[in-house]
């Protein structure tokens, strides 16, 4: 992004309303809408071929990716509205990392479509807990913001239902096995009461390999809840792609 660009955004976003130029390449817009014609046509939607289970992109036509075939798997079916490639890998890690929130609005607009067009009805959205320190250090917990917006959006109540426990490694370079044993009694289920026989859905940023997702549904379902759905803004395509 070169100087005047960066310049603009400042502007956008504490001046004025950050609609008002493009979140991918900071061009004004009056369209409305949260990226300019050219980003919106460059925008990895997500919407070819999808395992059926977990969501992510697979190279050709098949019902389960190569993480998800012959296995049991606590998440019931998840959904992501991007291939998590640019522009939207940048905006993610922007509004984790950077404070860029008024984001989590966008993605949420992509989110609820996708969301009714699946049928998924949960009684209940939650998020993916942060420890107390890791929160109070980023200020925020974007999941759990994403999650409150989407609930505004489609109208299903958020349930504070989880709690992270144990401070986890950086997963960036761990591969699924070690991302699972990374996380193994990472989070508790602190609202075992509501959640029991319900129907919940998880709403995070990104589903990497799915790792984290599948330990928080298996402690969900371990408290009895009757289904586990994934909703994510964006998803890493499946590596072996059948
Ligand atoms: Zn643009
Ligand atoms: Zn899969």
């Amino acid at each position: 992004m070169n100087f005047i660009t960066r310049v603009k955004r400042f502007i956008n976003e504490y001046l004025f309303n950050a609609k008002w130029c493009c979140n991918a390449c900071g061009k004004e817009i009056f369209n409305d809408k949260y990226f300019c014609d050219d980003c919106i046509k460059k925008l990895p939607f997500n919407d070819k071929s999808v395992c059926d289970h977990c969501g992510r992109k697979v190279a050709t036509a098949t019902p389960f990716c190569s993480t998800c075939k012959e296995r049991l798997l606590s998440i019931d079916k998840g959904r992501s509205a991007f291939v998590y490639d640019k522009p939207i890998s940048y905006l993610i890690q922007g509004a984790k990392y950077d404070k860029r929130l008024y984001l989590l609005e966008a993605f949420a607009d992509y989110l609820a479509p996708i969301y009714l067009k699946n049928y998924f009805n949960a009684d209940y959205f939650c998020f993916i807990p942060m420890t107390d320190k890791a929160k109070k250090k980023r200020g925020y917990n974007q999941s759990q913001l994403l999650c409150e917006k989407l609930s505004q959006k489609v109208n299903v109540p958020v349930l504070d239902c989880l709690e992270k426990v144990k401070e986890t490694n950086r997963q960036a370079k761990l591969g699924r096995q070690d991302r699972l044993k990374n996380l193994e009694g990472a989070f508790r289920v602190k609202d075992r009461k509501n959640v029991k026989d319900k129907t919940l859905l998880i709403v995070d940023d990104v589903t990497t390999t799915g790792a984290t997702a599948e330990i928080v549904a298996s402690a969900l379902k371990k408290s009895g809840a009757k289904c586990v759905y994934l909703l994510a803004v964006a998803s890493v395509p499946s590596k072996s792609g059948y």
